[in-house]
C-alpha cells in the first residue's frame, strides 16, 4: 500500500503518513504521521497565535480508532514553537486534546461508550484500565460542556442529595425549565448555596432568577432570599409528599411497634405499601392496605390524610388552595397524629410558598426525575469520587435521553 492510501484511510486532517508498521502476529499498527507540505505556521499551544519560527522536532505516540482487527497506534510529529510571547513552547493539534496518550477522536469513541455502559464494561471492551476509562470519559464530558451554550436560567430547582457514608448530603441545583443539573455543592448549608449563586451566576444572571422549586429547608431559604430577592419561593409537591410519607411511617412505626406477635407480622413489609398512593396499588394490595387499616383506624388515618394532601395541587387556583390547606388542617383537630401535627404547623409556617405554585407555573417533577437520574448513575458507576464528573454525566444524560432501561435490569 503506498504513503498516499494510508494517509486517505486515517484521515487526519492536515497529516499525511511517511512510515508504517504492521505486526500481523500481534494484531498492531503503527503510523508515523507529520504535517503536509505546505503547513508552515504552527499554534501555539500557550497562547492560541501562529508562529512561524520552529524551536525543535518532536515525536508524540498516541492511541488511534482500531483499523479492522489491528489496535492503531499513530506516532505523530510535533513542533515545539519559538513564540515571541511564551516563548519555547509546544504545537496545538486538534487531534491531540489532552496530554494523554490518545487520539481525539479514540476519545471520543470512549466517551461514546461511556453514554450506554458502565465504565468497567468499556474499559474491557477496549482494553484499558477503568480508572483510565473514567478519565477520557471526564475529559470528553469537560470538551462536550464547554462546547455547548448554557440556556438562561429562570426556574431553579434546589435539592439535598444523600450519596452515602463519605459524601454525605450535597446539594443539586438544577435548570427546570431544561430539565438538567447544574450544579453540586458539597453539603446542605445556606453557604452551599451561597456558594453556587456566587460563582455560577453574574448579578445580572441572578437579576433573570422568577422562581424557585425547594424544599422547606430554612438554610436555603436563608440564601435564596439574599442572593436572589425578587425569586419567588415554592415548596413543590415532590418534597411536601416527602415529609407526609414520612409523616405516615412515624406514625406507623409508633401504632405497630409496641404491637407483638400475629399483628406485628402483619404490618412487616408493608411500610411500602403505606407509601405508595392508593391509584397506584393493584387491587390485591389495596386489600393487603384494607386488612392493615382494621387493625389500626390510627394508620388508616395517616394514609387518608397524606392521599387527601395531593389534593392541595389539584385546586382550581390560588384561593381554592388556600381554603383548601386551611380544611386539611382542621380535619387534624382531635386525631391525636403528632407526626400531622408537626407537617401542619410545618406547612402553615410556609403557606406562602405552597400557594405560590398556582401564581407561578413551573415544571414539577423536574427534581424527582434529576434526582432519579443521579440515583441511577450512581447505581451503576460504583462511586463517583469526583462530584464534577458525575455532574458532567447527569447533564449528558439528559441532553442525550440515553436509554438506560438495559441497565436497570443488568442491576
Ligand atoms: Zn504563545
Amino acid at each position: 500500500m503506498k504513503d498516499s492510501d494510508w494517509t486517505r484511510i486515517l484521515g487526519w486532517p492536515g497529516y499525511r503518513v511517511y512510515q508504517t508498521e504492521v505486526d500481523e502476529k500481534a494484531k498492531t499498527l503503527k503510523l508515523w504521521v507529520r504535517r503536509k507540505a505546505g503547513t508552515k505556521k504552527r499554534i501555539c499551544s500557550g497562547c492560541g497565535k501562529h508562529v512561524a519560527e520552529i524551536h525543535e522536532l518532536v515525536e508524540r505516540e498516541v492511541r488511534d480508532l482500531p483499523w479492522s482487527e489491528y489496535r492503531a497506534t499513530v506516532v505523530v510529529e510535533l513542533c515545539r514553537v519559538r513564540c515571541p510571547d511564551c516563548g519555547p513552547r509546544m504545537e496545538k493539534v486538534a487531534q491531540l486534546p489532552s496530554k494523554a496518550p490518545f487520539s481525539k477522536r479514540f476519545e471520543e469513541a470512549v466517551g461514546q461508550a461511556c453514554e450506554s455502559a458502565a465504565a468497567s464494561q468499556v474499559a474491557r471492551r477496549f482494553g484499558l484500565a477503568p480508572s483510565t476509562v473514567r478519565a477520557i470519559d471526564l475529559r470528553y464530558l469537560e470538551r462536550w460542556s464547554k462546547s455547548r451554550r448554557k440556556p438562561v436560567l429562570k426556574h431553579v430547582g434546589i435539592d439535598e442529595l444523600y450519596l452515602g457514608k463519605s459524601k454525605k448530603f450535597i446539594t443539586v441545583v438544577s435548570n427546570l425549565e431544561t430539565g438538567e443539573p447544574l450544579w453540586f455543592g458539597q453539603d446542605r448549608k445556606k453557604e452551599t448555596l451561597d456558594e453556587f449563586f456566587r460563582s455560577q451566576l453574574s448579578a445580572m444572571q441572578r437579576r433573570r432568577v422568577a422562581a424557585a422549586c425547594v424544599d422547606m429547608w430554612k438554610p436555603f431559604q436563608l440564601s435564596l432570599e439574599e442572593w436572589v430577592p425578587q425569586c419567588a419561593i415554592i415548596y413543590d409537591k415532590f418534597h411536601v409528599m416527602q415529609h407526609a410519607n414520612k409523616a405516615v411511617d412515624e406514625i406507623r412505626r409508633s401504632e405497630f411497634f409496641r404491637q407483638g406477635g400475629q399483628k406485628r407480622a402483619l404490618v412487616k413489609g408493608k411500610r411500602w405499601l403505606l407509601l405508595t398512593r392508593w391509584v397506584n396499588l393493584s387491587e390485591d394490595k389495596q386489600q393487603v392496605l384494607n386488612q392493615l387499616f382494621k387493625l389500626n383506624r390510627r394508620v388508616m388515618k395517616a394514609y387518608l390524610l397524606k392521599e387527601s394532601l395531593e389534593g392541595l395541587w389539584q385546586q382550581a387556583d390560588e384561593l381554592a388552595a388556600a381554603d383548601y390547606l386551611a380544611n386539611w388542617v382542621r380535619q387534624l383537630r382531635w386525631q391525636r397524629l403528632p407526626a400531622f401535627e408537626k407537617l401542619a404547623k410545618m406547612l402553615l409556617d410556609h403557606h406562602e410558598g405552597l400557594i405560590n405554585a398556582y401564581l407561578h407555573p413551573v415544571r414539577f417533577g423536574v427534581v424527582e426525575a434529576i434526582n432519579g437520574n443521579i440515583r441511577l448513575l450512581l447505581r451503576r458507576g460504583r462511586g463517583y469520587k469526583n462530584l464534577r464528573y458525575l455532574l458532567l454525566k447527569a447533564q449528558r444524560m439528559v441532553a442525550t435521553r440515553t436509554e438506560l432501561v438495559a441497565f436497570r435490569k443488568a442491576a
